[in-house]
């Protein structure tokens, strides 16, 4: 939680101020009690007395150590997307058997690495995938379980979401692909060793609207059933995917976790009914909505700089850390986290230290007046930052520290120059 207190800035009863003294800046730092309640508020309200229901947070969005082992502690399931991150959650201990594999094009080895650690499903892209699988699974000890991701044909992105969009996604099948998927399926069906559950969908990231996952429902489900008729049989497990926004700025109006899951459970279950479905098993993927809003970022004020028409303020980090400004235009707010009771009557455009003019973390924020030395905190960071960090510019990526309870833990180091070299091998020829 977040306070003000004479002028300073405080996360969980510690000073930003502390926080960057100790740890030095840039420096991610995590609200671990907002982590913490957002995985229980998910897990609590996306229940059913019809389905059996899992969360599964997305690790892209954030993932080290630490943050695997808060997902285990409060009974999520793990979506990962490439052996990198399914090592990282084998090597925090994470239960494979609540492992979920992504990804349009896992290779021969991640699916070995995949059936060898004994994960629960692999969501199949496409049909060589499906056939790799098969092949892969044969020496298995264990059954794998399969979903295979359906483009459903509905695209949701931010504010508005569009029916029939999106149909050369270069992720899962076209609904309409019927051939191909029960190709899929029966593949799947032949293999001694292969479960196949049921259908993945994911309709796109920071969605507000509600009525995009009502419509990725029943385009779900009027699919399943149509497939169930076809192909003479049951489907047991849909999963929804993620997508549930975040609050950047005052503009953003998410929808509380409170009130999508249950609406998704409602429709979920109303479906059920229409269509005469046999699912048992209901998923839904957060990744942003878990890690966001807990995540911050802070950095020391270098240099202002006065341009004719702008006011720069630099900060000792920017697109290595951070890329999503330059990458879409994300938004964000920010304060100085010691001048908190000061007016905010000046305009800084927030850029950072990389050799890019793109390199801009806020366009206009509304700040008191800043000055070299300033800690300026930038809220919301907490997903698709640290994921997404570089070493470009040599850089080196920024610590990371979980708070709580008046207390903070170093969960990640802040790389050093000699990690920078630390895969070069050999001089030239
Ligand atoms: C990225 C992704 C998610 C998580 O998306 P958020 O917008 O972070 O909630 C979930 N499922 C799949 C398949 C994804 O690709």
């Amino acid at each position: 939680m977040i306070q003000t207190k004479n002028n300073q800035l405080y996360i969980e009863g510690l000073s930003f101020k502390d926080l960057a003294d100790q740890y030095g800046t840039p420096l991610y730092i995590y609200d671990q009690a907002a982590l913490e309640k957002r995985m229980e508020t998910y897990y609590n309200t996306f229940t059913s007395p019809l389905f059996e229901t899992k969360v599964l947070y997305a690790s892209k969005a954030f993932l080290c150590k630490a943050m695997v082992k808060l997902a285990q502690k409060h009974s999520l399931c793990l979506d990962v997307v490439s052996g990198g991150e399914l090592y990282i959650a084998k090597q925090a201990g994470f239960n494979m058997d609540r492992v979920y594999f992504h990804g349009n094009n896992k290779t021969e080895a991640e699916l070995r690495q995949a059936i060898d650690y004994g994960v629960h499903t692999i969501v199949l892209d496409n049909l060589d995938e499906a056939k790799r699988l098969v092949r892969l699974s044969q020496n298995s000890t264990k059954p794998i379980h399969a979903l295979l991701r359906i483009n459903p044909g509905i695209e949701a992105h931010t504010h508005a979401y569009i029916v029939t969009a999106h149909i050369d996604s270069k992720f899962g099948i076209l609904k309409s692909e019927i051939d191909t998927i029960e190709t899929i399926i029966q593949t799947c069906d032949e293999a001694d060793n292969v479960i196949f559950d049921g259908f993945h969908a994911h309709i796109g990231s920071q969605i507000f609207d509600p009525k995009a996952f009502i419509a990725e429902i029943e385009t779900m489900a009027e699919f399943i059933a149509t497939l169930q008729k076809k192909m003479e049989r049951t489907f047991s497990v849909l999963d929804l995917g993620g997508g549930f926004a975040a609050y950047y700025t005052q503009e953003d109006a998410p929808i509380p976790i409170e009130t999508i899951c249950p609406l998704i459970v409602n429709t979920c279950e109303a479906m059920q009914e229409k269509y005469s479905l046999s699912l048992k098993e209901i998923l839904i993927e957060p990744g942003r909505s878990i890690v966001a809003e807990a995540g911050y970022s802070l950095y020391t004020i270098g240099s202002i700089k006065k341009t004719p028409h702008k006011q720069y303020a630099f900060v000792d980090g920017g697109m290595s850390d951070n890329i999503r400004p330059a990458l879409y235009q994300a938004a964000y707010r920010s304060d100085l986290v010691e001048k908190m009771d000061q007016e905010k009557k000046e305009t800084y455009c927030i850029a950072g230290k990389c050799c890019e003019s793109g390199d801009i973390l806020i366009e206009r924020a509304s700040l008191p007046l800043a000055e070299e030395n300033d800690l300026l905190v930038v809220y919301t960071t907490g997903a698709y930052g640290y994921s997404m960090a570089s070493n470009y510019n040599a850089l080196c990526i920024p610590a990371i520290v979980f708070v709580k309870d008046g207390q903070s833990k170093l969960v990640v180091r802040r790389q050093c120059f000699e990690d920078l070299i630390e895969k070069d091998m050999e001089d030239p020829v």
